[in-house]
């Protein structure tokens, strides 16, 4: 073997080395989000920050979930809430997922019958059924009227009393609801 041969040899082997690499921290990376297999076809969460938004214009609704999976003929939602460690998924969890499964349908054309929802320590299947599509239509068409005929004058009500969430909200400056200076 002469010294190109050699120089060609080590370069195919460090290719083989690297893609070994990147194999083992992408299985490393699903592993640490409790994804489940599937090929992940957008993300936006760490270094896979690709992909698009998806909209669906007639519900005014525009968003990305954390992953997109494609698991057989669906393509599944995936939200990760890392700092979650409840046994039981939260309302809004909910019901962001199930808005980011009418995007999927809408977007995609196709509906999915799950979405992930991942906790520090659970994942959760939920059920993409008519009643949280329906919730999700519902809390859409509210929050369209919330915005466009105000109930007080001043905006729509807040939805919670955490002042810790205000804190660290980045619209604090310009909200009259805020429930910190
Ligand atoms: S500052 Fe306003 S928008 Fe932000 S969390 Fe508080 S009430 Fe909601």
């Amino acid at each position: 073997m002469n010294a190109t041969q050699g120089a060609l040899l080590l370069g195919v082997a460090g290719l083989l080395a690297l893609a070994l690499w990147l194999g083992r921290r992408a299985s490393a990376e699903r592993a640490a989000t409790g994804l489940p297999q599937g090929e992940i076809i957008a993300a936006d969460m760490g270094a896979w920050e690709e992909g698009q938004p998806l909209h669906a214009p007639r519900y005014g609704l525009v968003g990305k979930p954390d992953y997109l999976l494609r698991v057989g003929r669906h393509v599944i939602p995936v939200e990760v809430k890392p700092s979650r460690r409840a046994t039981t998924p939260y309302e809004a969890d909910v019901m962001q997922l199930g808005a980011y499964a009418l995007l999927v349908e809408e977007d995609l054309g196709a509906r999915p019958p799950y979405g992930l929802l991942r906790y520090r320590e659970h994942t959760f299947r939920l059920p993409n059924d008519d009643a949280l599509r329906r919730a999700v239509l519902a809390t859409l068409a509210a929050m369209r009227r919330d915005l466009a005929a105000p109930p007080d004058g001043d905006g729509p009500p807040r939805s919670h009393d955490e002042p810790t969430r205000c804190r660290f909200c980045g619209h604090r400056a310009h909200c009259t609801k805020s429930l910190v200076d």
